[in-house]
């Protein structure tokens, strides 16, 4: 294994395009349902060749190998702007990279800038997709004419750019007639032709030898700015190349940058203005273009800028290694389009721009609208669903192409430019979660899986089956799957912090499908149908279990419990059920009446409730009448002083809130209500606040910012919507129930756990508040545990195993109780796991069974890499990529297509799923994309089953995989990282690898790059 790629030899290229579209409709992964042709017969021209679209790959990981560029081309592009050459190239460049070298997570970072083939190679590349596009353009007959151009991307100075290295790189791709490459796969093609159905001598003969006539120039930040002028001459007038300039972000200066990156929410990216001080000024380039752009006109050719290049920013925060990162992406689509704003609006429009910096599906169109072209992507084109997503954008501009430039809307732009700081797909809050990632190992094989149910969900919902009924509108099934795991639906529908939003794939996408509220559209349009139907369960044992508060992990244990066969008491010292959640949370976010359908479906299932009950129970006197005594006493104690002076003077959150639900609001709070802490429940606190008389202004007091805060941002969102304000940056020191006393903070670096730590500055300011409620965080009385002579943690909870159970056999600790206050759903996974363990251990078969529902692979197919605004409608749900019957994000996001699928529709071992990975070592360079999208904790291209294509990169690797010595026999690493000799038809090796090894030999022998 190394970072090394190995390009793929003309031949094999062929063999492998023709081979994969012949077999399974695809080619190098891109399905030919995805293929891009334009209907419209519009186009528009670039440098004097006629474009079928205006998108394609900016210079960079996708159009660094032939294979890539192809995928991109067939997905879409018309505009491919080859990756970057420049003197230090090949094994010396790989040196500079450290990998991984690129973290798309959110916006990208990357730190990979030209290309990691030797220069010869890298023409060699080119040229090789370039022939290959005009041949499986016409097999596949999306165009009989040449429709797409290649761009040059050259750097860094001039000395570099006229060595004879790059020199002869620009000549041979601006006419490759005289190269032996050209000739010699023009003659194999010529050979060939046999193996083409469209293809032609005449379409051969007629194919020009000119790869690009255009560069765009990339220089180093710091580059001066004569030097720049000087190459952009020197391209002009000694290579005649159209010439376009990358500009880089910097020329916005860097005090408006850091404040429209801030503003945005981008704060925690760190720059300083060092690049802004060495790079190109504003007032320079204006200069240089004003002289560049008749110089270039003299001599007729274009001249135009590329914005934008990546943006430089500091590693603070572990994303890659090394010091320095280049950022792009979403956060980099503000900078770059302000950036045009200000270009167009000095050149009055009439400065040609190309754009690259943050272009998607969703913007694509408006940016071309203002006449900027070509569009090239990179960072949308590395998430899940890969180049497939191209073919979206080209049909976004398809109906508007219109020839050549003819100038560019400098209002649009401004438009664009002034929307984007508000616009949802780029504030940063859009996406308040990192990656997508859970902690499960990643298998050899069988590793799809669905995250937002297994990582996401505590309580492992089958969420993609559910989603599927609701968007069916088959909403009786979709509740029957939601109750068989989900003790409280209502409440859950209303009220989970749904950690499997967090997880969803289609967040790499769009956002995430709005998954609690499916549940909700389930909820009401099938519980009371459901509760009317329920029958009670047989007893099926005599022995009996008690649960001690009838909260929701309580109600849940009860639940699962009964319906299993078990009878069961469950004892409540308040007079209604669900805790918390009926006592304190108030009715605006959770009305009584969905909390009554949830207990009905523990009651109508026949768990015995006892309300009103003496809170001091004893757990061995317990013992004597039941089988199995369960506590779960919820987290009532209210939080912690915030601070030692007038402590007394603060109201507990939850009796705040309790006495508010009870009183109907009818607090006397005065007209400024405080609360201090930033979680739901201070949410909670404030918003009430503003309900009750007399209220006139309600505050969020916080340590650190907004975005810090612990509520969900939906629940932060709406409490600044009922007009709530938030003052951040203050810790509370003392309050008098007049003047609460604050410290200003200020943040500082981040600490371990990645959050920015915050310093205390020593100034004191003062707020007049007539109320301040405390709500920093419920706590648990823990005494009960000691009383109960239940062994202890250090943190003075019970001590509990696996299941839940304490050091007296058949006790149980559920829910908030068990370690301190947290979510609903958690209790109810904790009952889940009590239930399963009590029922197996009286011989009982628990209930929660799967529900499979049938989905065609067509249909998931079809949704990849399309990108869709999230509705709360039910058909929200038919966005729902079910990625535990289809994954292979790892496929989609290779740059290099190093992660490829192999179908196994028999065998020895019994797969779970047809569809197994493969990971194809020549053509990875580990640029770790892959490792940053799987949903399993694992890497695949370090953890997936590798093939090696040569014995020194096999020896070189750890990873399990197989390496071909002849037809029959192969170098196997086992799972025990032995290497061993295999000849097909033993059986020293595991039946998966032996599968895998039959079936690529089989049906996929061109991933195995053999030349013959
Ligand atoms: S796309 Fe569907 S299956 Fe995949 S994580 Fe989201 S909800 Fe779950
Ligand atoms: S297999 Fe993974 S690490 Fe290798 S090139 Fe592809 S995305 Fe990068
Ligand atoms: S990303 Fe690839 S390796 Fe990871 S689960 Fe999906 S298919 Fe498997």
């Amino acid at each position: 294994m190394s970072e090394r790629m190995q390009p793929i030899s003309f031949k094999n290229l062929l063999k492998w395009s023709l081979d994969e579209h012949k077999k399974y409709g695809s080619v190098f992964g891109v399905r030919k349902e995805k293929f891009y042709k334009n209907q419209s017969k519009t186009s528009v021209e670039v440098f004097g060749d006629k474009l079928s679209s205006v998108i394609g790959p900016a210079a960079g990981p996708n159009s660094q190998l032939a294979q890539n560029i192809i995928a991109a081309y067939l997905a879409g592009s018309r505009f491919v702007e080859v990756k970057t050459v420049q003197t230090l190239d090949g094994e010396d460049l790989g040196k500079c990279v450290p990998r991984p070298c690129i973290n798309a997570t959110d916006e990208c970072y990357n730190q990979e800038w030209s290309t990691e083939l030797e220069v010869p190679q890298a023409l060699d590349e080119y040229i090789k997709a370039y022939m290959l596009i005009h041949v499986l353009a016409k097999e596949f007959n999306l165009s009989d004419e040449k429709d797409f151009a290649f761009n040059m991307s050259v750097g860094y100075d001039l000395e570099g750019i006229k060595s004879k290295k790059i020199d002869t790189y620009i000549e041979s791709m601006k006419d490759a007639s005289k190269t032996e490459i050209w000739k010699k796969y023009k003659k194999f093609l010529s050979d060939n032709l046999h193996q083409f159905k469209r293809f032609t001598q005449e379409d051969l003969d007629k194919m020009s030898p000119c790869i690009a006539s255009g560069i765009t120039l990339s220089t180093l930040h710091g580059c001066p700015p004569d030097e720049i002028e000087r190459i952009a001459k020197y391209l002009l007038d000694a290579k005649k190349t159209h010439t376009f300039i990358k500009c880089n972000p910097t020329l916005l200066g860097y005090e408006f940058t850091r404040k429209l990156m801030d503003d945005m929410g981008y704060n925690y990216i760190v720059f300083d203005d060092h690049h802004f001080k060495n790079d190109l000024q504003f007032g320079d380039a204006v200069d240089m273009f004003n002289r560049l752009i008749p110089y270039a006109k003299e001599r007729g050719l274009a001249f135009g800028l590329k914005l934008t290049n990546t943006f430089p920013v500091q590693k603070k925060n572990g994303e890659l290694p090394g010091d320095e990162m280049y950022m792009s992406g979403r956060s980099l689509y503000p900078l770059s389009i302000s950036l045009a704003s200000k270009i167009s609006t000095e050149f009055k429009g009439r400065l040609p721009i190309s754009f690259s910096g943050g272009a998607d599906t969703f913007n694509v169109k408006e940016i071309y609208e203002t006449g900027i072209f070509p569009i090239t992507v990179a960072t949308t084109i590395l998430k899940p669903g890969g180049y497939e997503r191209l073919k979206q954008m080209a049909l976004k501009v398809e109906p508007l192409l219109s020839g050549k430039f003819h100038g560019i809307d400098v209002e649009g732009v401004a438009k664009l430019a002034r929307e984007v700081r508000e616009h949802k797909d780029n504030v940063k809050s859009a996406r308040p979660v990192d990656g997508r990632k859970t902690s499960s190992e990643l298998p050899l094989f069988d590793c799809a899986k669905a995250p937002c149910k297994d990582g996401g969900c505590p309580i492992e919902q089958q969420i993609p089956e559910y989603l599927q009924m609701v968007s069916e509108k088959n909403y009786k099934q979709a509740f029957k799957i939601i109750s068989t795991d989900n003790s409280s639906p209502a409440v859950l529908s209303m009220l989970c912090d749904h950690q499997c939003q967090h997880k969803c794939t289609r967040l790499d996408y769009d956002s995430s499908l709005e998954i609690r509220n499916a549940k909700r559209l389930a909820v009401i349009n099938a519980q009371d149908e459901f509760l009317d139907n329920i029958e009670q369960a047989n007893i099926l044992t005599n022995k009996k279990a008690v649960v001690i508060g009838a909260g929701p992990g309580g109600c849940s244990v009860g639940l699962f419990l009964r319906r299993n066969g078990m009878e069961v008491d469950v004892m409540e010292k308040r007079k209604m059920p669900y805790g918390i959640v009926s006592h304190v949370i108030p009715e605006f976010r959770i009305p009584s009446g969905m909390v009554q359908r949830d207990f009905d479906l523990a009651k109508n299932a026949g768990v015995n409730f006892h309300f009103g009950v003496d809170e001091n129970f004893d757990v061995d006197e317990l013992k004597k009448k039941y089988d199995f005594v369960v506590i779960a006493t919820g987290a009532w104690v209210e939080p912690r002083d915030p601070c030692k002076e007038g402590a007394e003077n603060f109201w507990g959150a939850l009796d705040f809130l309790g006495q508010a639900k009870r009183s109907n609001l009818d607090l006397k709070l005065g007209k400024k209500v405080a609360v201090l802490g930033g979680g739901s429940v201070a949410m909670d606190c404030a918003r009430t606040a503003l309900r009750c008389p007399d209220v006139q202004e309600s505050f969020i007091v916080y340590r650190r910012t907004a975005d810090f805060m612990p509520a969900e941002p939906e629940e932060k969102e709406l409490a600044l919507e009922e007009g709530v304000k938030f003052l951040e940056l203050v810790s509370p020191v003392g309050y008098d129930k007049k003047t609460l006393k604050c410290e200003v903070m200020e943040l500082g670096q981040r600490d371990e756990s990645g959050r920015l730590s915050i310093k205390k500055t020593g100034k004191i300011v003062e707020f007049e508040f007539d109320t301040v409620v405390n709500a920093t965080g419920a706590r648990v009385d823990t005494s009960i545990f000691e009383k109960q002579g239940l062994e202890l943690n250090k943190w003075g909870y019970a001590q509990i195993n696996e299941h839940n159970e304490a050091s007296k056999e058949n006790v149980y600790i559920c829910g908030d109780c068990k370690e301190g206050a947290s979510t609903i759903v958690r209790a109810i996974a904790d009952a889940k796991a009590i239930s399963k363990d009590i029922l197996r251990k009286c011989g009982l078969v628990h209930d929660f069974v799967k529900h499979p529902t049938v989905i065609s692979e067509k249909e998931l197919y079809d949704r990849k890499g399309v990108l869709e605004r999230a509705s709360k409608e039910e058909k929200d749900g038919d966005k729902c990529l079910a990625c535990d019957k289809i994954c292979e994000i790892c496929v989609d996001v290779c740059p290099n297509r190093a992660n490829v699928l192999v179908k196994i529709n028999s065998g020895t071992r019994d797969f779970a799923d047809s569809h197994q990975i493969l990971h194809v070592d020549g053509m990875c360079n580990e640029c770790g994309n892959c490792g940053v999208f799987c949903p399993h904790a694992g890497r695949p291209y370090k953890d997936k089953v590798t093939v090696f294509w040569n014995e020194e990169d096999f020896i070189d690797s750890t990873n399990i995989g197989f390496l071909r010595m002849s037809e029959n026999k192969y170098k196997i690493r086992n799972e025990d990282r032995e290497i061993v000799e295999y000849t097909l038809g033993d059986n020293n090796i595991s039946d998966g690898l032996k599968e895998m090894i039959v079936a690529t030999n089989k049906d996929y022998d061109f991933y195995m790059n053999i030349e013959e």
